[in-house]
Protein backbone atom coordinates (compact mmCIF):
# COMPACT_ATOMS: atom_id res chain seq x y z
CA UNK A 1 0.00 0.00 0.00
CA UNK A 2 2.97 2.13 0.88
CA UNK A 3 4.41 1.81 -2.89
CA UNK A 4 0.85 3.15 -4.63
CA UNK A 5 0.40 6.09 -2.14
CA UNK A 6 3.77 7.39 -2.85
CA UNK A 7 2.93 7.09 -6.60
CA UNK A 8 -0.21 8.98 -6.22
CA UNK A 9 1.28 11.74 -4.09
CA UNK A 10 3.98 12.04 -6.76
CA UNK A 11 1.49 12.09 -9.95
CA UNK A 12 -0.53 15.17 -7.38
CA UNK A 13 -3.23 13.02 -7.49
CA UNK A 14 -3.28 13.10 -3.58
CA UNK A 15 -1.48 14.75 -0.41
CA UNK A 16 1.17 13.43 1.52
CA UNK A 17 -1.06 14.51 4.67
CA UNK A 18 -2.90 12.60 6.80
CA UNK A 19 -5.77 15.42 8.46
CA UNK A 20 -7.59 14.03 11.67
CA UNK A 21 -10.78 15.83 13.34
CA UNK A 22 -10.14 15.73 16.65
CA UNK A 23 -13.40 16.59 18.21
CA UNK A 24 -16.20 18.71 16.31
CA UNK A 25 -17.29 20.19 19.72
CA UNK A 26 -16.30 23.94 20.07
CA UNK A 27 -16.11 27.15 22.59
CA UNK A 28 -16.97 29.23 19.35
CA UNK A 29 -19.75 29.36 16.80
CA UNK A 30 -18.13 30.73 13.98
CA UNK A 31 -20.85 31.68 11.34
CA UNK A 32 -19.37 30.15 8.50
CA UNK A 33 -18.10 27.39 10.12
CA UNK A 34 -18.01 23.81 8.17
CA UNK A 35 -18.62 21.52 11.13
CA UNK A 36 -21.59 23.34 13.04
CA UNK A 37 -19.22 23.21 16.12
CA UNK A 38 -20.41 25.15 18.93
CA UNK A 39 -20.34 24.73 23.07
CA UNK A 40 -23.62 22.95 22.77
CA UNK A 41 -23.07 20.69 19.88
CA UNK A 42 -25.03 17.53 20.53
CA UNK A 43 -22.68 15.02 18.59
CA UNK A 44 -18.88 16.15 19.39
CA UNK A 45 -17.78 13.05 17.39
CA UNK A 46 -14.50 13.10 18.94
CA UNK A 47 -11.73 10.63 18.12
CA UNK A 48 -10.26 9.07 21.50
CA UNK A 49 -6.10 10.16 22.09
CA UNK A 50 -5.28 6.39 21.23
CA UNK A 51 -7.01 6.57 17.50
CA UNK A 52 -5.29 9.60 16.95
CA UNK A 53 -1.69 8.05 17.87
CA UNK A 54 -2.46 4.88 16.32
CA UNK A 55 -3.76 6.50 12.93
CA UNK A 56 -0.74 8.20 13.16
CA UNK A 57 1.66 5.72 13.66
CA UNK A 58 0.15 3.69 10.74
CA UNK A 59 0.32 6.52 8.70
CA UNK A 60 4.47 6.84 9.33
CA UNK A 61 4.39 3.26 8.12
CA UNK A 62 2.01 3.92 5.40
CA UNK A 63 4.54 6.78 3.37
CA UNK A 64 2.24 9.55 4.96
CA UNK A 65 4.93 12.79 5.25
CA UNK A 66 2.97 15.11 7.77
CA UNK A 67 -0.58 15.32 9.71
CA UNK A 68 -3.02 17.75 10.19
CA UNK A 69 -5.55 17.96 13.43
CA UNK A 70 -8.52 19.60 13.60
CA UNK A 71 -12.17 20.07 14.72
CA UNK A 72 -13.67 21.97 15.93
CA UNK A 73 -11.39 23.17 18.43
CA UNK A 74 -9.01 20.83 19.37
CA UNK A 75 -8.13 21.83 22.88
CA UNK A 76 -11.25 21.63 23.92
CA UNK A 77 -10.01 18.36 24.57
CA UNK A 78 -8.75 18.06 27.97
CA UNK A 79 -5.60 16.13 26.96
CA UNK A 80 -4.65 17.38 23.64
CA UNK A 81 -1.39 18.57 24.49
CA UNK A 82 -0.05 15.63 25.73
CA UNK A 83 -1.59 14.12 22.35
CA UNK A 84 -0.16 16.36 20.21
CA UNK A 85 3.20 15.71 21.78
CA UNK A 86 2.86 12.18 21.39
CA UNK A 87 2.05 12.33 17.59
CA UNK A 88 4.16 14.91 16.68
CA UNK A 89 7.02 12.57 17.89
CA UNK A 90 6.12 10.43 14.87
CA UNK A 91 5.42 12.92 12.12
CA UNK A 92 5.78 16.81 11.54
CA UNK A 93 2.26 18.06 12.70
CA UNK A 94 0.11 21.39 12.21
CA UNK A 95 -2.77 21.59 14.89
CA UNK A 96 -5.45 24.26 13.70
CA UNK A 97 -6.89 26.25 16.47
CA UNK A 98 -9.12 28.68 17.41
CA UNK A 99 -6.56 30.52 19.61
CA UNK A 100 -8.81 31.09 22.70
CA UNK A 101 -8.00 28.37 25.01
CA UNK A 102 -4.53 29.30 25.87
CA UNK A 103 -4.45 29.14 29.80
CA UNK A 104 -0.78 29.75 32.04
CA UNK A 105 -1.29 26.10 32.54
CA UNK A 106 -2.23 24.50 28.58
CA UNK A 107 0.74 26.73 27.91
CA UNK A 108 3.30 25.43 30.31
CA UNK A 109 1.95 21.82 28.81
CA UNK A 110 2.74 23.27 25.63
CA UNK A 111 6.21 23.77 26.68
CA UNK A 112 6.62 19.76 26.04
CA UNK A 113 6.32 20.88 22.70
CA UNK A 114 10.00 21.86 22.26
CA UNK A 115 12.15 20.38 19.41
CA UNK A 116 9.45 18.99 17.92
CA UNK A 117 8.42 19.69 14.40
CA UNK A 118 4.73 21.11 15.32
CA UNK A 119 3.03 24.12 14.59
CA UNK A 120 0.13 25.87 15.73
CA UNK A 121 -2.84 27.58 13.46
CA UNK A 122 -4.06 29.79 14.20
CA UNK A 123 -7.37 31.83 12.33
CA UNK A 124 -7.61 36.03 12.47
CA UNK A 125 -9.90 37.20 9.78
CA UNK A 126 -9.15 40.60 10.10
CA UNK A 127 -6.43 43.05 11.98
CA UNK A 128 -9.99 45.00 12.59
CA UNK A 129 -11.26 43.65 15.71
CA UNK A 130 -15.15 44.65 14.58
CA UNK A 131 -14.81 43.35 11.61
CA UNK A 132 -12.81 39.90 12.63
CA UNK A 133 -15.22 39.50 15.55
CA UNK A 134 -18.43 39.82 12.92
CA UNK A 135 -18.17 36.40 11.76
CA UNK A 136 -15.79 34.72 15.03
CA UNK A 137 -17.92 35.84 17.83
CA UNK A 138 -17.33 38.93 20.42
CA UNK A 139 -13.96 39.18 22.26
CA UNK A 140 -12.56 36.85 19.47
CA UNK A 141 -10.04 39.01 18.00
CA UNK A 142 -8.49 40.14 21.27
CA UNK A 143 -8.05 36.80 22.66
CA UNK A 144 -6.40 35.70 19.48
CA UNK A 145 -3.57 38.51 19.66
CA UNK A 146 -3.08 38.19 23.61
CA UNK A 147 -2.36 34.41 22.49
CA UNK A 148 0.30 34.96 19.91
CA UNK A 149 2.78 36.57 21.26
CA UNK A 150 2.58 33.89 24.14
CA UNK A 151 3.23 30.69 21.80
CA UNK A 152 5.79 32.88 19.93
CA UNK A 153 7.57 33.38 23.43
CA UNK A 154 7.91 29.70 23.98
CA UNK A 155 9.40 29.22 20.52
CA UNK A 156 6.49 27.12 19.48
CA UNK A 157 5.87 27.84 15.86
CA UNK A 158 2.90 30.39 14.99
CA UNK A 159 0.72 30.13 11.44
CA UNK A 160 -2.20 32.77 10.84
CA UNK A 161 -5.48 31.64 8.69
CA UNK A 162 -7.47 33.83 7.30
CA UNK A 163 -11.10 32.77 5.77
CA UNK A 164 -12.15 35.94 3.48
CA UNK A 165 -16.11 36.64 2.83
CA UNK A 166 -15.58 39.64 1.98
CA UNK A 167 -12.65 41.81 3.75
CA UNK A 168 -11.08 44.21 0.85
CA UNK A 169 -7.73 44.02 -0.15
CA UNK A 170 -6.97 47.14 1.93
CA UNK A 171 -8.25 45.22 4.50
CA UNK A 172 -6.02 42.04 3.86
CA UNK A 173 -2.87 44.08 3.80
CA UNK A 174 -3.68 45.58 7.22
CA UNK A 175 -3.99 42.12 8.39
CA UNK A 176 -0.55 40.99 6.62
CA UNK A 177 1.31 43.76 8.61
CA UNK A 178 -0.42 43.09 11.53
CA UNK A 179 0.81 39.48 11.48
CA UNK A 180 4.70 40.37 10.64
CA UNK A 181 4.61 42.58 13.62
CA UNK A 182 3.80 39.93 15.70
CA UNK A 183 6.34 37.73 14.35
CA UNK A 184 4.53 35.61 12.05
CA UNK A 185 6.13 35.58 8.09
CA UNK A 186 4.25 35.98 5.34
CA UNK A 187 5.17 32.13 4.60
CA UNK A 188 3.06 31.08 7.14
CA UNK A 189 -0.25 32.87 7.04
CA UNK A 190 -2.46 31.09 4.67
CA UNK A 191 -5.73 32.78 2.72
CA UNK A 192 -8.67 30.85 1.65
CA UNK A 193 -12.02 31.47 1.19
CA UNK A 194 -14.87 30.78 3.10
CA UNK A 195 -15.90 27.17 1.70
CA UNK A 196 -20.06 27.04 1.13
CA UNK A 197 -20.58 23.69 3.20
CA UNK A 198 -21.66 23.18 6.82
CA UNK A 199 -22.69 26.28 8.44
CA UNK A 200 -22.08 28.50 5.55
CA UNK A 201 -24.90 26.88 3.68
CA UNK A 202 -27.69 28.34 6.01
CA UNK A 203 -25.77 31.92 6.32
CA UNK A 204 -25.21 31.54 2.43
CA UNK A 205 -21.73 32.19 3.00
CA UNK A 206 -18.86 31.46 0.40
CA UNK A 207 -18.15 29.60 -2.65
CA UNK A 208 -19.18 26.36 -3.59
CA UNK A 209 -16.26 23.67 -3.93
CA UNK A 210 -15.96 22.46 -7.45
CA UNK A 211 -15.02 18.59 -7.62
CA UNK A 212 -11.19 19.36 -8.14
CA UNK A 213 -10.73 22.18 -6.27
CA UNK A 214 -8.91 20.64 -3.11
CA UNK A 215 -5.99 18.00 -3.38
CA UNK A 216 -7.38 14.86 -1.71
CA UNK A 217 -6.11 14.39 1.54
CA UNK A 218 -7.16 11.52 3.78
CA UNK A 219 -9.30 12.90 6.65
CA UNK A 220 -10.08 10.74 9.76
CA UNK A 221 -13.04 11.64 11.58
CA UNK A 222 -15.55 9.27 14.10
CA UNK A 223 -17.79 9.36 11.32
CA UNK A 224 -15.19 7.68 8.86
CA UNK A 225 -12.54 8.86 6.57
CA UNK A 226 -13.12 11.48 4.15
CA UNK A 227 -11.56 12.75 0.56
CA UNK A 228 -10.53 15.53 2.13
CA UNK A 229 -10.31 18.28 4.81
CA UNK A 230 -13.33 20.44 3.48
CA UNK A 231 -15.36 17.29 3.22
CA UNK A 232 -15.95 16.46 6.49
CA UNK A 233 -18.81 19.01 6.88
CA UNK A 234 -22.19 18.97 9.06
CA UNK A 235 -25.61 20.51 8.29
CA UNK A 236 -28.74 20.36 10.19
CA UNK A 237 -26.78 18.04 12.75
CA UNK A 238 -25.86 15.80 10.09
CA UNK A 239 -22.50 14.70 8.62
CA UNK A 240 -21.98 15.32 4.72
CA UNK A 241 -21.18 12.16 3.20
CA UNK A 242 -21.00 13.29 -0.36
CA UNK A 243 -17.11 12.84 -0.03
CA UNK A 244 -17.13 9.71 2.74
CA UNK A 245 -14.34 7.28 1.31
CA UNK A 246 -15.48 4.61 3.98
CA UNK A 247 -16.80 4.42 7.49
CA UNK A 248 -14.07 1.95 8.89
CA UNK A 249 -10.84 4.21 9.56
CA UNK A 250 -8.75 1.86 10.94
CA UNK A 251 -6.65 -0.26 10.37
CA UNK A 252 -5.52 2.97 8.24
CA UNK A 253 -4.55 0.71 5.44
CA UNK A 254 -8.67 0.12 4.57
CA UNK A 255 -9.73 3.34 3.88
CA UNK A 256 -5.97 3.99 2.29
CA UNK A 257 -7.14 1.61 -0.54
CA UNK A 258 -10.29 2.53 -0.76
CA UNK A 259 -9.52 6.45 -0.99
CA UNK A 260 -6.07 5.54 -3.75
CA UNK A 261 -9.08 3.87 -5.75
CA UNK A 262 -11.17 7.11 -5.95
CA UNK A 263 -8.10 9.08 -6.63
CA UNK A 264 -7.00 6.75 -9.31
CA UNK A 265 -9.88 7.46 -11.43
CA UNK A 266 -9.55 11.87 -11.02
CA UNK A 267 -7.87 13.91 -13.89
CA UNK A 268 -3.96 15.52 -13.21
CA UNK A 269 -1.47 17.36 -14.54
CA UNK A 270 -2.79 20.21 -16.43
CA UNK A 271 -6.62 19.28 -16.24
CA UNK A 272 -6.58 20.25 -13.07
CA UNK A 273 -6.39 23.93 -11.24
CA UNK A 274 -6.52 23.77 -7.65
CA UNK A 275 -8.31 26.37 -5.86
CA UNK A 276 -8.76 26.15 -2.82
CA UNK A 277 -4.76 25.36 -0.54
S1 LIG B 1 -14.78 27.73 12.54
FE1 LIG B 1 -13.38 26.77 14.04
S2 LIG B 1 -13.42 28.17 15.79
FE2 LIG B 1 -15.21 28.65 14.56
S3 LIG B 1 -16.89 27.40 15.40
FE3 LIG B 1 -15.98 26.22 13.73
S4 LIG B 1 -14.47 24.94 14.72
FE4 LIG B 1 -14.97 26.57 16.18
Amino acid sequence: MREPFEQAVAEGRAGDRLWLYATYHCNLACRYCLTESAPGILNRRTLGAETIIRAVREARGLGFEKVGVTGGEVFMLPDFAETLRRIAELLPVVALTNGTLFTERRLRELEALTGLDVALQLSLDSADAAQNDKLRGRGNFDSVLATIPRLIEREIPVRIATTVEDQTPDELAALCELHRSLGVPDTDHIVRPVVRRGRAVTERLGVELGPHDVLPELTLTADGAFMHPFAATVRGGVTDLDLLVSRQILPLEAPLRRFLALVGDQPIGDDVVRSLR
